[in-house]
C-alpha cells in the first residue's frame, strides 16, 4: 500500500471524526484522519459538557463499544452530576461539565494510542470518484488520497456562515474557516442538502462576575465515571453559579429583536427547538418572569465562563446590555460574543442503517452533517460509520444497531427513516424500551456485540468478562439468600409480617428497598464490588417489567424479520392512505423492518400491514 492509500479516510477531527477513526483503527483498518488542524481535535465548539438526559446513554454506549468519549470525559470532567436521580434509574442522565483543555488533551492522547491512525492536517475540497464509487478525497493543496471507504464528518463547517446581528462571517466555528467545495460534490452525487443553524452564547470573564450573590450548584459527592474502564474520578470537582434573566433583560431583547440575525430574516436554516436561543425563549415564553442560567467555568485554570441558556445572534452592544441586566453579571466583561451559525447538512434519509450513502459505494456520513446536534450524537454516529467503513474495506457486510438494543439504534433509525426537520438531539423519550436500554447496563447490552464485531480491545474484553461473571454469580447468589420477616426486622429492614421467607432478590424488587438494606440483612454482601451490586440491584428492581419488555423485544425482532412476498398487493390493503400504498408498492420493501422505515409508516400502519401479512400462507 502506498503512502497515499488507506483502507479508510475520515474527514474531520471533531467528535464524530475521532470516534470514526478510532473505531476503524480498532477494526484493524489503516486509517487517515484528515482535519484542518490537529490541535483542534477534541475541541468542544459550544457547551463545555458531556452527557445529560439521553445523551449520557449515548456516551455510555460509545464506551461499551470501546470508544473514546467516555474515557476522555472521565479525564476532563470537573462537575459530575447524575441528572434525574429522583426518577427511576432507566432515565438517569450521567453528565459532567468538562475542562475544555483537559478534555481536548485527553481525546488527543487517547487517539494517539492508535498506531494505525495517521492524522493529516489539510482541508478536503472534493471526492475522488469513479461514477458513483468513492475512491478517496482531494486535498486543498491539490493532492489526492485513495481509500476503499470515506467517512465525512464535517460538523458545522460545510459552507458555514456565522451571524452576529447583521454581521456575516464565513466560518466553521469562531475563528476557523468554513469547508467549501465538498457540498458541490455531494450535490453532484444526487444528494439532497439543506441548511440548519445553531447558536452559542457569549463567553464571560470569571473575574468580573459577582459570585458572592449567586446560588451555587455543587458536583455530586460520589462522581460516577462514564467509562467502564475508569475506577474513580481524580480531577478536582467545581461548583457552578445559577442566575436568571430579569424583566429588564427581556425588555432589552424585545426592543432589539429586529436586530437579531435569527429574527431579521437573515438566517434561512432551522434551529434546534430544544436548545432555543434567548431570543426564541423571549418570543415563545415571553410571559415568564425569568429564565435560568448556569454559569459554567470552562476550566480549572481558565477564566472563561460559559453562560448556559442565553445563546444569541444579537449584535454585540445588545448582548452586552442584556447580559449586564442579569444578577451577578452587572459588571461582567465579555470575552467573545455569542453567535449563530448556519451550515449545510445532508438529508439523512439518503443513508442506510450503516450510515452509508445509498447509491454511492464507499461513502459514509456521520455527525452534524446528518442533521444532528451535540457531541454525543456525533460521536455515536462516528463510531458506527467508522466501524462499517472498516468492514467495507475488509470486504465484510455492513452492520447496524436496532431500536431494541441501543440508543444508537434508536437515533440511526429515526434519522434514516424520518429525516430531520430541525437539528436532532437525543432524549430518553425517543426510546421505546427504556427499562432495558439504561445507561448503567450499556456494557451488558453492547460490549458482547462489540467483541463479536472486533471493535473491543483486549483490556476491556478481559475486564468485561470478569465483571460479567461476577454479575451472574451475584444474581444467582441473591436467590439463595433467604430470611424470615422477623430476621429482616431485627436487621432494621421491616417487611410485611406474613411469616413468608423472602430472598434477597425479592427484597430488592421492592421500590423502597436498596442495596444497603440487603447488606444490613446479609452483612457478608458488604464485600461485593459496588458497581456489580448497583447493576444487579437495578435488574432485581425491574425484573418483572424487564421480562415483559424482553418478550416484546423478541416479538418485535421476530416481526422485523418477517418477509414480505415480492407480489404482495399493497393496493388491496384497506385502512392505509393511497399515498402510503403507492409508496410501499413502488419501494417493495423486503421485510417489515424495511417497510416500517418508509416515510409516513406509523406504528399503526405497521400493525395493519402485519395483520395482513400473517394471513399470507
Ligand atoms: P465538529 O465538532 O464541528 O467537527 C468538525 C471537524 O471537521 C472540525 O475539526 C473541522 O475542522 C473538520 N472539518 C470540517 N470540514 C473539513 C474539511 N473539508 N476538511 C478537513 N477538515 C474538516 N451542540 C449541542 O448539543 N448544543 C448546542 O447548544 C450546540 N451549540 C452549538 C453552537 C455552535 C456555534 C456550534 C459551532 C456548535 C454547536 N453545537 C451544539 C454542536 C456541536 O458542536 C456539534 O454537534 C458537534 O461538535 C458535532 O460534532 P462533529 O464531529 O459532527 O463536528
Amino acid at each position: 500500500m502506498s503512502d497515499n492509500t488507506y483502507d479508510v479516510i475520515v474527514v474531520g477531527g471533531g467528535h464524530a471524526g475521532t470516534e470514526a477513526a478510532a473505531a476503524a483503527a480498532r477494526m484493524g483498518a489503516k486509517t487517515a484522519l484528515v482535519t484542518h488542524r490537529a490541535d483542534t481535535i477534541g475541541v468542544m465548539s459550544c457547551n463545555p459538557a458531556i452527557g445529560g438526559l439521553g445523551k449520557g446513554h449515548l456516551v455510555r454506549e460509545i464506551d461499551a463499544l470501546d470508544g473514546i468519549m467516555g474515557r476522555a470525559a472521565d479525564l476532563g470532567g470537573i462537575q459530575f452530576r447524575m441528572l434525574n436521580r429522583k426518577k427511576g434509574p432507566a432515565v438517569w442522565g450521567p453528565r459532567t461539565q468538562a475542562d475544555r483543555k483537559l478534555y481536548r488533551q485527553a481525546v488527543q492522547r487517547l487517539l494517539s494510542e492508535y498506531e494505525n491512525v495517521h492524522v493529516l492536517e489539510a482541508g478536503v475540497t472534493g471526492l475522488v470518484r469513479d461514477s458513483s464509487e468513492i475512491k478517496g478525497v482531494i486535498l486543498d493543496d491539490g493532492r489526492s488520497l485513495r481509500s476503499a471507504a470515506v467517512v465525512l464528518t464535517t460538523g458545522t463547517f460545510l459552507n458555514g456562515l456565522i451571524h452576529i446581528g447583521d454581521r456575516k462571517i464565513p466560518a466553521g466555528r469562531a475563528g476557523e474557516p468554513p469547508a467549501l467545495g465538498l457540498s458541490a460534490d455531494l450535490t453532484a452525487l444526487g444528494l439532497k442538502l439543506g441548511r440548519l443553524k445553531t447558536g452559542t452564547p457569549a463567553r464571560l470573564d470569571r473575574k468580573t462576575i459577582n459570585w458572592g450573590i449567586l446560588e451555587m450548584q455543587e458536583a455530586d459527592a460520589d462522581p460516577i465515571p462514564f467509562s467502564f474502564l475508569t475506577d474513580s474520578i481524580s480531577t478536582p470537582q467545581i461548583a457552578c453559579g445559577i442566575t436568571r434573566t430579569t424583566p429588564d433583560t427581556h425588555r432589552i431583547i424585545r426592543e432589539n429583536m429586529h436586530r437579531s440575525a435569527m429574527y431579521s430574516g437573515q438566517i434561512e436554516g432551522v434551529g434546534p427547538r430544544y436548545c432555543p436561543s434567548i431570543e426564541d425563549k423571549i418570543n415563545r415564553f415571553g410571559d415568564r418572569d425569568g429564565h435560568q442560567i448556569f454559569l459554567e467555568p470552562e476550566g480549572l485554570d481558565d477564566d472563561t465562563v460559559y453562560p448556559n441558556g442565553i445563546s444569541t445572534s444579537l449584535p454585540e452592544d445588545v448582548q452586552c446590555a442584556f447580559i449586564r441586566s442579569i444578577p451577578g453579571l452587572e459588571s461582567v466583561e465579555i470575552l467573545q460574543p455569542g453567535y449563530a451559525i448556519e451550515y449545510d447538512f445532508v438529508d439523512p434519509q439518503q443513508l442506510d442503517l450503516s450510515l452509508a450513502v445509498k447509491g454511492a459505494q464507499g461513502l459514509f456520513l456521520a455527525g452534524q452533517i446528518n442533521g444532528t446536534t451535540g457531541y454525543e450524537e456525533a460521536g455515536a454516529q462516528g463510531l458506527l460509520a467508522g466501524l462499517n467503513a472498516a468492514r467495507l474495506a475488509a470486504g465484510n457486510n455492513a452492520t447496524s444497531f436496532s431500536r431494541t438494543d441501543s440508543y444508537i439504534g434508536v437515533m440511526i433509525d429515526d434519522l434514516t427513516s424520518r429525516g430531520v426537520a430541525e437539528p436532532y438531539r437525543m432524549f430518553t423519550s425517543r426510546a421505546e424500551y427504556r427499562l432495558s436500554l439504561r445507561a448503567d447496563n450499556a456494557d451488558m447490552r453492547l460490549t458482547p456485540l462489540g467483541i463479536e464485531l472486533g471493535c473491543v480491545r483486549s483490556e476491556r474484553r478481559q475486564k468485561f468478562r470478569d465483571y460479567e461473571t461476577a454479575r451472574l454469580e451475584l444474581y444467582a447468589k441473591l436467590e439463595t439468600l433467604v430470611a424470615s420477616p422477623a430476621e429482616m426486622t431485627t436487621a432494621g429492614v421491616p417487611v410485611n409480617q406474613d411469616g413468608r421467607r423472602r430472598s434477597a432478590r425479592e427484597v430488592l424488587s421492592y421500590p423502597d428497598r436498596s442495596w444497603d438494606d440487603i447488606v444490613r440483612i446479609w452483612p457478608d454482601l458488604a464485600r461485593t464490588d459496588r458497581k456489580v451490586a448497583d447493576l444487579v440491584a437495578i435488574d432485581c428492581l425491574y425484573h418483572v417489567y424487564l421480562e415483559r419488555q424482553n418478550a416484546d423485544v423478541l416479538s418485535v425482532r421476530a416481526e422485523e424479520d418477517r418477509p414480505i412476498p415480492g407480489d404482495f398487493d399493497y393496493m388491496a390493503l384497506s385502512g392505509l392512505s393511497n399515498e402510503l400504498k403507492s409508496k410501499l408498492a413502488a419501494q417493495r420493501p423486503l421485510n417489515v423492518a424495511q417497510a416500517s422505515r418508509i416515510e409516513g409508516m406509523t406504528p399503526a400502519a405497521v400493525a395493519l400491514l402485519l395483520v395482513h401479512l400473517r394471513k399470507v400462507p
